[in-house]
């Protein structure tokens, strides 16, 4: 009953994730929708040490960390609470986005990514919906939205095409796990094909 959303910049996230909530409400249960970083009060803080750093950015292993005590704060504190009690958990990113922005990104070593994964998290989704956008494409659609410009400045597009890439390569590694929805049409279209998606995978 976890699911996860990933994606670029640009990718269109939050329609997607009303659209989902709404589907997941279907069958009654409780759903829980959830970010990352962030989630409890302590991840949200440790979100603005990241995504805010205030012209005192993180190096890329630190970023790690960070991201990761965010991660097992919020799992332990609210996502495993809420699989206990029967409810669903939509995330907006999770550990895939580690692999994706620090690893890929940030160019970390997936192998020390894996390690806190398997040692301090555990937890994985039973879906994940990978909304996948050209670069090129996605940065249109965030035109004037702050990107954590002290870490990515003169090379955006070069970051942007590692996480990509990174990403990726995840789906095609766990073809049961994920579905990669196709992020380019209107919003809508893009909303339908998660949702597709996500009917699909609860009924099987
Ligand atoms: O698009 P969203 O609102 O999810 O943006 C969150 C930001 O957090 C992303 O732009 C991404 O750069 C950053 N992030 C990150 N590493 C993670 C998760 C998110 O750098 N593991
Ligand atoms: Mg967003």
């Amino acid at each position: 009953r976890f699911v996860s959303l990933e994606g670029g910049e640009g990718a269109g996230k939050t329609t997607v994730l009303a659209a989902l909530r709404t589907t997941l409400a279907e069958d009654g249960a409780e759903v829980v929708v959830t970010r990352e970083p962030g989630g409890t009060p302590l991840a949200e803080r440790i979100r603005e040490l990241v995504l805010d750093p205030g012209g005192a950015p993180a190096i890329a292993e630190a970023e790690l960390l960070l991201v990761f005590a965010a991660r097992v704060q919020h799992v332990r504190e609210l996502i495993e609470p809420a699989l206990a009690r029967g409810a669903w958990v939509l995330c907006d990113r999770y550990t895939d986005s580690s692999y994706a922005y620090q690893g890929g990104g940030r160019g970390l070593d997936a192998a020390r990514i894996e390690l806190l994964e398997r040692g301090f998290v555990g937890l994985r989704p039973g879906l994940t919906l990978l909304l996948d956008i050209d670069v090129a494409r996605g940065r249109e659609r965030t035109r004037g939205r702050d990107l954590v410009p002290d870490r990515i400045e003169g090379e955006r597009d070069e970051f942007f095409e590692r996480v990509r890439a990174a990403y990726l390569a995840r789906a095609h590694a766990e073809p049961g796990r994920f579905r990669v929805i196709d992020a380019a049409p209107p919003a809508e279209k893009v909303a339908a094909a998660a949702v597709a998606a996500l009917r699909g995978w609860r009924a099987s």
